[in-house]
């Protein structure tokens, strides 16, 4: 897709900061983090939205929710539970979608967001 930005990513045409990469994925590091860990998982395919979405997308969509906690243990937001039944960590996982969606960048993409109440973030 020309004039996509994170289809250029994936195409190593413009630099990201990434984190992982396989076949299918690539994820990176948010250019503008709207907490101490925010990362973007990315499909090299370009899917403009999360509403473009089919069955046949179904195993990509599930490879990258299952890499979001793999990645977030790996950048310091992984979710721990204690012998003690105590709870620590984690992270916040987003499809923006649309205008009303706050979406800005029309390729699939999912956000994994950490560190202290990444909530109470802007996305
Ligand atoms: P969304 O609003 O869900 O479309 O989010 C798009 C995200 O992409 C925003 O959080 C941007 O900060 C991020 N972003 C835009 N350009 C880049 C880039 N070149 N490298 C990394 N992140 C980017
Ligand atoms: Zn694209």
């Amino acid at each position: 897709m020309e004039n996509c930005i994170f289809c250029k990513i994936a195409a190593k045409q413009i630099p990201s900061t990434p984190i992982y990469e396989d076949d299918d994925l690539i994820a990176f590091h948010d250019i503008n983090p709207a907490a101490p860990i925010h990362f973007l998982i990315v499909p090299k395919q370009h899917i403009a939205t999360l509403a473009d979405c089919g069955e046949q997308h179904a195993a990509l969509l599930g490879k990258m929710t299952l890499l979001a906690p793999r990645l977030a243990k790996e950048q310091g937001c992984g979710f721990q539970l204690d012998e003690q039944g105590h709870a620590s960590g984690g992270f916040k996982t987003l499809f923006n979608t649309g205008p009303d969606g706050g979406q800005e960048v029309y390729h699939l993409h999912m956000h994994v967001i950490g560190g202290p109440k990444p909530w109470r973030g802007q996305r």
